[in-house]
């Protein structure tokens, strides 16, 4: 399969408490909200590691985790992996239960005992990873804050590209942030910060349309297009925006204000840019940037 192929930022497993699982179901589960992961994939992982390390001990599991954790899943057809959980040190993250450095694992690779087997679970990348430009990848790992909503946010390829090709536009300028090491301004990852909340948070988000996210190629679950005509009004400027957060008005006033949120977002992130692009250091490091264009 194919991997990252414009960079290498590595964005499965980012640092002690940044961290995805998405692509192995992590949030098609009835309650997918951080407190509702959180106790799930703690109790989980408890169990998992009174599990025993063996194909009857780890398929048992399994089993019991479907026992014991009944829930209609948001896409039915998108499978939801019984092995992620928490891990790290102090289980900060999410991640792999099965993976061979996880722990009690002895460097055996179970992930063979997997849905789509092992694999498939090295091997896939999703389309944020291969697509998106460093610049952006690292500005979302730097402003998530936890693996929940680093997970949430770092699997909208076309929401973050839309998010960050207004930006760059609006500023005038890309975002310079061409190494691991280069500082980034807290008033440009407090405006990621804030658009990351509107994603979780969406406020104008209908109750059917799932917080999850299915970004999977053959696009099974799109999300629907914004229902204008019930407003008597045509598409927002922010359409692709607002489409991809899942969107519902139920009238002129809702619309309004939701495009005053984006907006206000969007212009803090090309305010803090346009002033970064503006001092004499990150001038010289735009001219070193030879990332590709999206
Ligand atoms: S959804 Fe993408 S970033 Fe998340 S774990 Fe899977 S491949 Fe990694
Ligand atoms: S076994 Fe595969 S699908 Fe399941 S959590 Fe591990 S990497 Fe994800």
């Amino acid at each position: 399969m194919n991997g990252p192929a414009t960079d290498d930022v590595y964005l499965c497993q980012v640092d002690e408490t940044i961290s995805c699982g998405a692509c192995c179901g992590l949030y098609n589960v009835a309650d997918p909200t951080r407190e509702g992961l959180t106790v799930l994939l703690a109790r989980r992982t408890e169990r998992f590691h009174a599990a025993p390390r063996n194909l009857e001990g780890l398929l048992a599991f399994a089993g019991e985790t479907s026992r014991v954790e009944p829930g209609a899943r948001p896409y039915p057809e998108f499978h939801h992996c019984p092995y992620v959980g928490l891990v790290g040190d102090r289980r900060d993250r999410a991640g792999c239960l099965l993976h061979p450095l996880g722990a009690g694992n002895e460097g055996i690779d179970y992930r063979g005992l997997s849905y789509y087997g092992g694999m498939a679970c090295r091997d896939y990348f999703c389309l944020s990873c291969k697509t998106l430009p460093a610049r952006w990848k690292r500005l979302v790992c730097s402003a998530a804050g936890d693996w929940h909503r680093f997970g949430l946010m770092i699997t909208e390829a076309d929401l973050l590209r839309a998010f960050f090709s207004e930006v760059e536009r609006r500023a005038g300028c890309a975002i310079a942030i061409s190494n691991d090491d280069a500082p980034i301004p807290v008033d440009l990852v407090r405006a990621v910060s804030a658009f990351i909340d509107l994603r979780v948070d969406w406020p104008f988000r209908p109750t059917d349309i799932p917080v999850a996210n299915y970004f999977f190629e053959d696009r099974r679950y799109e999300r629907p297009p914004v229902w204008y005509h019930k407003l008597d009004a045509g598409p927002s400027g922010h359409d692709d925006l607002l489409r991809e957060l899942g969107t519902a008005f139920s009238g002129p006033a809702d619309r309004t204000r939701a495009e005053a949120l984006l907006d206000q977002c969007i212009e803090n992130a090309a305010t803090a840019l346009h002033r970064r692009a503006a001092s004499p250091m990150s001038t010289a490091i735009n001219q070193n940037r030879k990332e590709p264009t999206p």
